[in-house]
C-alpha cells in the first residue's frame, strides 16, 4: 500500500491553497486525466518546512485544465502554449501547471528537448531523488505517494543523490544545485553522486554565463552560503566559476562580517567579497563568463579599486570631509565587502563613519539660493556648494543660519 500524505497536506498546506488543488483533482478526473503534486513541496512536506512553490504535473493537458480552473475560480493566467505550462496567479499564492513531459539532451549543457510524456518520464529527468516525488491529488488517490526513485529513503537518512549516472553530464547546473541543498536542508552528498559531482565537475563549462550566474546567486542566497562556497571549493567546482576563486577561511570571516554589518543586501556584499582575492583580469574575466548585469559588475570593480585605496584611510588624522571625497561614489556593496575584509581598525572605522553618516550628509540651501543670495552664476556657485558640505561634513556648519553665515563670506 503505498504511502498516504494526505493528513501532511492538510497541516502544511495553506488551505486555500488546499482548496484549489482539490477543483484541480476532480477536475482532471473528469478530463480523465491524473494530477499531481510534485518537486520541492513534496520534499518539504516530509521535512515540515514550508514552501510556496507550488507545482502539479499532469498526465494530459496543463493548458485546458489552468484555462478551466481560471474561468472557474476568477485566476490571472499566463500560459505557454509551446511548454505545456501555465500560471494560475491568486493574490496571496500562484500555483504552476505542467504538462508531464520527457526531456532528451542533445549535447552536455543544452537545454533540452521537450516532449509530452508519463509521471515516470517527468520525474527522471528531475535533479535529485528528494526533488522527484509526487503525490496524486485525484479523488480516488488523494495523498497517494509516487516515489519512484528511493526519495522517502533518501530524506530519511538526509542524503542528496542523482537518479541516473549521466545526469551532472546533461545539466551540470545540477552540482550547484546539489551543494546548495547540502546546506540548505542539512544532508550530505550521497556517496556515488559526490564521486561523479567531482569527476562531472567540469561539465560545468558547458554551461551558459546566466545560467551558472543564477545558480551562483541562488546559494548567495541562502542563510550562510560561506558553507555552501567553501564545499564548492572542496569538490573542485569553484575553480570552474573562475580558476582563482578561493572559499577558504578568510572568506568564512569576511561572509560572516558582512551579515553582522547590515541587513538589507548580504548577497551583493557576498558577491563582491567572493571575488576580494581576485585581480582586476580575473574580475573582469568572471564578469564575463557569468555574463553579470551593469550594477552587480559595477559593484565587483569597485571592490577591488576601494581595496586598492583602503591604505589612503588607515590615518587617524583624516577629516571627515576627507573620507567622503575618498569613498564618494562607491556603491555601498563595495564599502561594505572593504569593511568585512579589512583588518585595520582606523580603516574600518572610517568606512563606518562614511556608511552610517557621511554619506547622507545633505545641506539645507541649493544653486538657486546660494544665486538668491548674491553668488554670481557661474563655477562661482559650485565651488561654494563644496565649501559648504565640507564645511558640514566637518561639523563646522550645522543648521540653515550657518550655512547662510558662511556664504555670506563669499558675496
Ligand atoms: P526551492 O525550495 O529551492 O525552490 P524546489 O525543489 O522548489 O526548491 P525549484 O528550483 O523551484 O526547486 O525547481 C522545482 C523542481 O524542478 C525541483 O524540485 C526539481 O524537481 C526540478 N528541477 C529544477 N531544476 C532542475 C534541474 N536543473 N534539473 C532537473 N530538475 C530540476
Ligand atoms: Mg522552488
Amino acid at each position: 500500500m503505498p504511502e498516504n500524505l494526505s493528513a501532511k497536506l492538510e497541516k502544511f498546506l495553506p488551505p486555500p491553497v488546499l482548496a484549489l488543488i482539490k477543483i484541480a483533482g476532480k477536475e482532471a478526473a473528469n478530463m480523465g486525466q491524473e494530477l499531481y503534486i510534485v518537486g520541492g513541496v513534496v520534499r518539504d512536506l516530509f521535512l515540515a518546512r514550508i514552501n510556496y512553490d507550488f507545482d502539479l504535473v499532469i498526465e494530459g493537458d496543463a493548458v485546458s485544465l489552468a484555462k478551466k480552473l481560471a474561468g472557474d475560480t476568477g485566476a490571472k493566467l499566463t500560459v505557454h502554449e509551446r511548454f505545456g505550462t501555465a500560471k494560475l496567479i491568486y493574490p496571496e499564492f500562484s500555483l504552476d501547471l505542467a504538462t508531464a513531459r520527457s526531456e532528451t539532451y542533445s549535447r552536455p549543457g543544452a537545454l533540452p528537448s521537450v516532449k509530452p510524456g508519463s509521471l515516470k518520464d517527468d520525474l527522471i529527468r528531475r535533479d535529485f531523488s528528494i526533488n522527484a516525488m509526487a503525490l496524486h491529488v485525484n479523488p480516488k488517490q488523494y495523498g497517494q505517494l509516487v516515489d519512484l526513485y528511493g526519495g522517502q529513503k533518501d530524506i530519511e537518512h538526509r542524503l542528496i543523490r542523482i537518479l541516473h549516472s549521466k545526469s551532472f553530464i546533461d545539466d551540470a547546473t545540477r552540482i550547484l544545485r546539489a551543494i546548495r541543498y547540502e546546506w540548505r536542508l542539512g544532508f550530505r552528498l550521497e556517496a556515488e553522486t559526490k564521486k561523479l559531482l567531482r569527476r562531472d565537475a567540469a561539465m560545468l563549462d558547458t554551461i551558459s554565463g546566466d545560467r551558472l550566474r543564477h545558480e551562483l546567486e541562488l546559494i548567495l542566497k541562502e542563510p550562510e552560503p560561506e558553507r555552501s562556497i567553501g564545499r564548492a571549493g572542496k569538490l573542485g567546482v569553484l575553480k570552474h566559476l573562475h580558476q582563482s576563486l578561493k572559499g577558504n577561511d578568510n572568506l568564512v570571516e569576511a561572509f560572516r562580517k558582512a551579515r553582522q554589518l547590515t541587513k538589507s543586501s548580504p548577497p551583493s556584499i557576498y558577491l563582491c567579497l567572493l571575488i576580494y582575492g581576485l585581480t582586476e583580469k580575473e574580475n573582469e574575466e568572471l564578469i564575463s563568463r557569468l555574463n553579470f548585469p551593469k550594477t552587480s559588475a559595477q559593484a565587483m570593480r569597485q571592490t577591488l579599486q576601494l581595496k586598492k585605496q583602503l591604505h589612503k584611510l588607515d590615518n587617524p588624522r583624516l577629516k571627515s570631509s576627507d573620507i567622503y571625497r575618498l569613498l564618494q561614489g562607491y556603491s555601498p556593496p563595495a564599502i561594505y565587502a572593504n569593511v568585512a575584509a579589512s583588518k585595520s581598525p582606523i580603516v574600518i572605522k572610517h568606512l563606518n563613519l562614511y556608511l552610517d553618516k557621511l554619506r547622507y550628509v545633505k545641506l539645507l540651501l541649493n544653486g538657486s539660493d546660494l544665486l538668491k543670495m548674491g553668488i554670481p552664476s557661474g563655477p562661482k556657485v559650485g565651488q561654494v556648494l563644496d565649501t559648504l558640505l565640507k564645511a558640514k561634513l566637518n561639523g563646522e556648519v550645522r543648521t540653515r543660519k550657518d550655512e547662510e553665515e558662511l556664504v555670506s563670506h563669499f558675496r
